[in-house]
């Protein structure tokens, strides 16, 4: 049984049959970004499952989600987490994004992550030591992100810092993946996922704008992002 209509099942088989399981093993073997894979399911309709029909996508939950996290997982594992975790920064992003990203995602065209761990503050990543500056009329961004799925592969980051002003644990980010400042510390050299580009971000200077804090000062965690972490996993609510 699953939560996928068949239409959309249709189109992540002929994905998965055409591109993500034929490339399944060099991606892995070769530590190789899954660009092809991430590709097709964009064209397929499957990147944007879970953005809202009112931008052009196909408005699916937390079960479409799983369900296609869980299929592509039997093929290429690290597809499968590239693409979770892409769902789960859309969750934020539908909730608080300007309306240009959404429907970019929702096209398929705009591959985004989460950017919560940091060095500092490891599992407890609600409480990050990174910190949102105002700087004239801009807002500056340093971190040490320990772990963002896809890096410097995503369009985007949903980021997290400590608040600007306001009391809170958090603040949220919309960050371009080539903002000036931003570099990958180290490639990806886990055991398993091997194509997934879950690698270490610094953040030096990196300038953003006030309009790109994600709901408000403060709030990032954890009703408003509807994201949790019991450690090693991230549990979104889309
Ligand atoms: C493949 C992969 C992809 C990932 N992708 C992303 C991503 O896209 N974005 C992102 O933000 N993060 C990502 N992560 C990071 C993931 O969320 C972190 O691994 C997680 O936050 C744990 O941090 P850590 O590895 O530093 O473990 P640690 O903090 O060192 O924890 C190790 C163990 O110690 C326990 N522990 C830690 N602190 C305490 C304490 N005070 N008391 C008792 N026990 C404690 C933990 O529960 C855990 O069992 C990814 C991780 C992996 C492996």
């Amino acid at each position: 049984m699953t939560a996928l209509s068949s239409p959309q099942l249709d189109a992540l088989e002929t994905a998965i049959r055409d591109v993500v399981a034929p490339q399944a093993l060099e991606t892995d073997t070769q530590g190789r970004f899954p660009r092809a894979a991430v590709t097709a399911l964009g064209q397929a309709g499957l990147l944007g499952l879970v953005s809202a029909s009112s931008v052009g996508g196909a408005g699916g939950g937390l079960p479409q989600a799983r369900a296609v996290v869980e299929r592509l997982a039997q093929d290429c594992s690290s597809t499968a987490m590239v693409v979770c975790m892409h769902y789960c920064a859309t969750a934020v992003l539908e909730q608080f994004g300007p309306e240009a990203v959404r429907r970019e995602i929702a096209a398929g065209r705009h591959l985004s992550t989460l950017a919560f761990s940091e060095a500092e503050s490891r599992s407890h990543f609600w409480a990050p030591a990174s910190t949102a500056k105002v700087q004239g009329d801009q807002v500056v961004l340093d971190a040490r992100k320990s772990w963002v799925t896809s890096a410097a592969e995503a369009d985007s980051y949903v980021w997290s810092s400590q608040p600007l002003k306001a009391e809170g644990a958090s603040s949220l980010w919309l960050v371009s993946s080539k903002a000036a400042g931003l570099s990958v510390a180290s490639a990806f050299d886990g055991l398993g996922l091997r194509g997934n580009a879950s690698s270490p971000i610094t953040a030096q200077g990196v300038a953003v704008q006030a309009r790109d804090l994600l709901g408000e000062d403060g709030k990032g965690y954890p009703r408003r992002a509807r994201c949790q972490c019991d450690g090693t996993h991230f549990r979104c609510a889309v």
